[in-house]
């Protein structure tokens, strides 16, 4: 099949007017003008007119466990009592309305142009049960911290569910709920059977003095709950992730980690981010970061480092959508001297390279999988700055080669 458009848009090099992309299978074999393209294909044409066409979009952090909960959070004095919020919203759920819950999140973000998403899953044993329409990655987002010295059983639990799946991963949740153990289990499971590793990190001003002044309200919560305290207390955040996945020093960051947030740095953690000959990765959820009023990310600081960032849209218990669009615009607004381009980039490429599929996702290129989208094109200013202000969902959608229309 020749797929053709007014403009391609294929992130591997400038836009390309009259643009044809030539697809076989799950595969793109050929990208060029309609009629480059034509000399070597005879292939039956699908026009889709007056359209731009470009990589379909990758949300490299969300919890569609959570879908059902838009709206239903309202905005708390502290990031604490919004998790007790959430923990109470929680209570009130059985597996099938996760199942539903996640199924109207897959929708939401195949209409608004995700083909592929990272998904924290709360309740592995839930995955067999719920299909993925678009490419997804499912972690296991895993908690011992009422659960103290049972990391292996907790690893164990999960790995039943995630051997059967073809994109897996762990995600132990954040430094304050997964122990030092199931951190170590996590990172080792990952390296035997190559799976995705991502954790929220420094997301909130409470969990800075959580660890740093061994105070707080997350402090008194978790104390409460009866988390061993005895980590906090003269350390970020930052510094307990990487004690506990065995990089202490910083000297070479685990480069294998995706790391969602990052809110919350010292300068001594800014020194070390900057030391380290290797990095992790990074992804920021601007409209989720916004609903929190988190400190702000350092974007700049962070990308001059040479860090690799990616955009998620985090949860609706704390975001109104799961559209990376309005990240993109959210994202714009704060950062004004970004350019659309390393925008776009941040759900294109540079999630594919986080999830180790920068030669087959991210772009429109020969040999990539055939994930694309299409939307509305007028041609009125800079290509990529008027796709960003796309806020329709989308007409067209391919995933692994299968065309899916709105009309
Ligand atoms: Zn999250």
């Amino acid at each position: 099949m020749i797929v053709r458009a007014r403009i391609v848009v294929t992130m591997d090099g400038p836009p390309i007017e009259n643009g044809a992309v030539v697809v076989e299978g799950n595969r793109i074999v050929n990208v060029g003008t309609l009629a480059e393209v034509k000399a070597h294909n005879s292939n039956e044409i699908v026009d889709l007119g007056e359209q731009a066409l470009l990589p379909g979009l990758i949300n490299a952090h969300c919890h569609l466990d959570y879908t059902c909960l838009r709206g239903k959070i309202q905005q708390q004095e502290s990031f604490t009592d919004w998790i007790r919020a959430i923990n109470a919203a929680k209570a009130t759920l059985s597996p099938s309305d996760y199942v539903k819950s996640i199924a109207a999140g897959f929708a939401e973000a195949q209409r608004f142009g995700t083909t592929s998403i990272v998904n924290y899953e709360a309740f592995p044993e839930l995955i067999a049960r719920t299909p993925a329409p678009i490419r997804t990655w499912w972690l296991a987002e895993l908690i011992d911290v009422r659960n103290a010295n049972r990391a292996g059983e907790v690893v164990d639990l999960a790995m039943n569910s995630l051997n059967a799946i073809e994109n897996g991963g762990l995600a132990p949740h954040a430094p304050f709920t997964a122990s030092p153990d199931l951190y170590r289990r996590c990172a080792e499971v990952a390296r035997r059977g190559n799976f995705v590793l991502s954790t929220h990190l420094a997301e909130s001003r409470e969990e800075m003095s959580m660890f740093r002044d061994g105070s707080g309200p997350l402090y008194d919560f978790l104390k409460e709950i009866g988390r061993d305290m005895n980590d906090c207390g003269g350390v970020t955040p930052l510094a307990a992730f990487l004690k506990s996945v065995g990089a202490p020093g910083g000297r070479a960051l685990p480069p294998e980690w995706i790391v969602a947030h990052l809110n919350e740095l010292t300068e001594s953690d800014f020194d070390l981010l900057a030391r380290s000959t290797t990095k992790f990765h990074i992804v920021h959820s601007p409209c989720s970061h916004k609903y929190f009023g988190h400190s702000p990310f350092s974007l700049e600081r962070l990308r001059a480092f040479g860090f690799n960032i990616c955009l998620g849209t985090d949860s609706l218990a704390s975001n109104d959508h799961l559209s990376l669009f309005a990240e993109m615009r959210e994202l714009r607004q704060n950062y004004p001297a970004l350019s659309p381009e390393t925008v776009v980039e941040m759900v294109t490429v540079n999630a594919a390279r986080a999830l180790d599929r920068q030669t087959l996702l991210g772009r429109i290129k020969q040999g990539f999988r055939a994930d694309m989208i299409a939307l509305r094109f007028e041609g009125k200013g800079e290509v990529l700055e008027e796709i960003i202000a796309f806020d329709k969902t989308m007409p067209w959608v391919m995933i692994d080669g299968h065309a899916r229309s709105e009309t």
